[in-house]
């Protein structure tokens, strides 16, 4: 009985919340477009435009973000009342970018892209940029009158075919994840369904997807390529791609991002969708994932299924790399002394308070002792071989056979640590050898050798999960 009141009063909560959502919104998309641009010492929005995409894909009944995740926030604030009406935290390009050196000697900009309900009144959109100390601060704020001649409602045209590949439930109740291909030529259609079907195969594999799959929608968009594969500039490699994905983003040889924002949401606009993943059509191990944005995976490396679990949980749940021997182009990512935003790293300012505590057993040492210089020593050696065989240009068979010989070395020695499988702080963490821990001796967001996240990224990523499905 007890059961059955509890039920009928969740249902009642649901009913009361959607029927909140339609007072304030139409049930479609509205996209605001625009660019971002500066330097490492400031940082400016100008608005592109507004555009009306299909159906809303996302919760009906979570619309204010309460995850606290994100470098920025975006915010929907209605301005009768001046309550936040929708929000999500985010990361950008854009925000890695600002981090290099490059940005401490020129201007660059990006264009970037957030998608809201449309509501059916004027709204304020508000950004906000994540100071150290963890507190937001407006960086852009801009009033849009739905129903005024500035929203672009002319219709989607689709760039390409959409296909369903596993139909879970309602997109508003679900995890809409939406695979987009690029370097896919049209001939190269049934290639790209082929990779789309084995790397999805291969995500559900792996917890805490496996235990979820019923709250996911899988579709796949094919936008035919004039040319097969993507750009590799330090191979002198060129591709004609419609998306624009390429290796090298910010120098970084296996960074594979894009830069086509706006040509990128035009075609998913033809979806309904929560989460982007780019499958591209390339044997070279590369991939990338910023927080809900998207993530970009190589669909014939031998490693695809790793490169897709590892890159969804940067893009899907905001989880920061574990791994600090590999280089990157980033300078100072985490300055020291502040906590980190992502929910997997610590600076461990507070060891008694530490964000995971609820998952470290009484007995644990924190900071936790593990065997550091060993393993850097492995690692260190690998990463210098690594580069010496890429500048040489090494195919991928070559790269293949070093990695296996150095995971032969590392995954016993890291199996083999006393507190192995636990809940700690291990100190190596977001590209820092010292002064940021992570949580587990080992996760895949720390190596290739694990066939599972660590148990404080498992729960992040079902957080998320709740988020776009009830
Ligand atoms: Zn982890």
């Amino acid at each position: 009985m007890l059961l059955l009141l509890s039920l009928v009063a969740s249902c009642a909560t649901l009913s009361a919340a959607t029927s909140d959502f339609d007072t304030r919104f139409t049930g479609r998309t509205l996209r605001f477009d625009y660019h971002h641009s500066g330097n490492a010492d400031e940082e400016h929005i100008a608005p592109d435009r507004f555009r009306l995409e299909g159906a809303w894909a996302g919760s009906r009944t979570q619309l204010v973000d309460e995850t606290n995740l994100g470098k920025y926030l975006f915010l929907v604030i209605d301005p009768e009342t001046n309550r936040t009406i929708y929000s999500r935290g985010f990361a950008s390009i854009y925000g890695e970018w600002e981090t290099t050196r490059e940005a401490r000697s020129t201007w660059r900009v990006f264009h970037e892209s957030q998608r809201f309900p449309e509501p059916r009144k004027p709204v304020q959109v508000v950004l906000k940029k994540r100071a150290l100390d963890g507190t937001f601060h407006e960086i852009h704020s801009s009033r849009v009158d739905p129903n005024s001649r500035f929203v672009d409602r002319s219709k989607i045209t689709p760039a390409g075919e959409v296909m369903t590949i596993l139909e879970g439930g309602s997109p508003q109740t679900s995890v809409d994840l939406l695979l987009v291909g690029d370097g896919y030529t049209a001939e190269q259609r049934g290639k790209f369904a082929a990779d789309v079907q084995r790397l999805v195969d291969s995500f559900f594999d792996w917890e805490p997807y496996r235990s979820r799959k019923s709250d996911f929608n899988v579709r796949a968009l094919h936008v035919p390529s004039a040319e097969s594969g993507i750009s590799n500039p330090r191979q002198g490699v060129w591709r004609d791609n419609p998306l624009g994905l390429s290796f090298n983003a910010f120098d970084s040889d296996r960074y594979v991002l894009t830069y086509a924002n706006r040509a990128l949401r035009e075609a998913a606009a033809s979806a309904p969708y929560d989460a982007v993943v780019f499958v591209f059509n390339d044997r070279k191990y590369g991939g990338g994932g910023i927080f809900n944005l998207w993530c970009t995976t190589a669909a014939d490396s031998s490693q695809a299924a790793y490169l897709f679990v590892h890159e969804f949980g940067h893009s899907f749940a905001g989880l920061a790399d574990e791994y600090y021997t590999s280089q990157v182009s980033y300078e100072e990512f985490n300055p020291p002394g502040y906590e980190p935003w992502e929910p997997n790293v610590t600076a461990l300012l507070d060891p008694l308070n530490v964000k995971w505590k609820d998952l470290v057993e009484g007995s644990m040492p924190l900071p936790t002792p593990w065997g550091q210089a060993a393993y850097d020593k492995a690692s260190y050696d690998y990463q210098a071989r690594r580069q010496e065989l890429r500048s040489q240009g090494a195919g991928e068979e070559t790269m293949e056979a070093l990695f296996n010989e150095v995971k032969s070395i590392t995954k016993p020695m890291l199996e083999g640590e006393e507190h192995y499988g636990h809940t700690g702080a291990f100190e190596g963490a977001a590209y820092e050898a010292k002064g940021l821990y992570r949580s587990e001796v080992d996760c895949i967001m720390f190596t290739r050798n694990p066939t599972k996240y660590c148990n404080v990224c498992t729960r992040a990523i079902e957080r998320i999960i709740d988020l776009y499905s009830k």
